[in-house]
């Protein structure tokens, strides 16, 4: 069975039927200010020094004062590994790794899926991907924890090295977040890889409304007609 694109895993965690239209129109190409955002996550460095001026100029999503105070404690909390919390659950000292990866966007390919990982941190070896969306309240979207698990597995098989974990970052709000492999999103990943690899004409529509409703495919799904109808008492 040929490898499938991070980026399917993605959409189809988010709902297998989007991945059948997503795949149908060969819809791909990120939105012109995904790279900008994403340039952001080299520099955050110059960013914690630079002046609301500056910051105004930046494609950050928060008011410059607020996005230096979220970036400074993101890395006073990426570089405290003196707490006294056991040393499984110690955040680790990434902060140097992140601004300073080993390597940056890198095609991987795994046993199942391949992709670009924007940044590979070592010791211990892992993938870093770049959201240029906003973050939960905590840790990462649904759609990004497949993503990350997808990124991590392939990491490790491309380099024969065992991977405990994915980082997420957020850019535009100064968020950077760890997504530890456990039983728990392996386990999630591989339910979303076996729904891809059955995909075989267009699954059901979810009942998920919220989702829904986000939805760019809402109107060829036919669930915005769906919810008129319900509304005026057809559906
Ligand atoms: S509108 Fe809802 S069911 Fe249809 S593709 Fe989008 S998320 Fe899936």
């Amino acid at each position: 069975m040929s490898r499938l694109a991070f980026s399917d895993l993605r959409t189809a965690a988010y709902c297998p039927r989007k991945l059948y239209y997503v795949r149908q129109e060969d819809d791909r190409e990120p939105p012109p200010r995904v790279p900008q955002i994403r340039a952001l996550a080299t520099q955050y460095e110059r960013l914690l020094e630079a002046s609301d001026t500056a910051l105004a100029g930046e494609p950050i999503e928060t008011t410059p004062s607020v996005y230096r105070a979220q970036l400074c404690h993101t890395r006073d909390r990426l570089q405290d590994t003196t707490c006294s919390r056991p040393e499984s659950e110690q955040p680790q000292n990434r902060w140097e790794a992140l601004c300073s990866p080993a390597e940056t966007d890198v095609f991987v390919a795994g046993r199942d899926c391949h992709g670009i990982v924007h940044k590979i941190l070592t010791d211990p070896l892992e993938p870093v991907l770049i959201s240029a969306g906003s973050p939960p309240d905590q840790g990462v979207w649904e759609t990004q924890r497949v993503h990350a698990v997808a990124a991590a597995k392939a990491l490790a098989w491309d380099r024969g090295e065992p991977v405990g974990g994915a980082w997420l970052e957020f850019p535009a709000y100064g968020v950077i977040r760890h997504v530890p492999m456990t039983t728990r999103r392996k386990g999630e990943y591989r339910r979303v890889l076996r729904t891809v690899q059955e995909l075989d004409g267009p699954p059901p529509r979810l009942h998920n409304r919220e989702k829904c409703h986000a939805c760019a495919y809402a109107d060829t799904c036919g669930v915005r007609t769906r919810s008129l109808r319900s509304l005026l008492g057809f559906g």
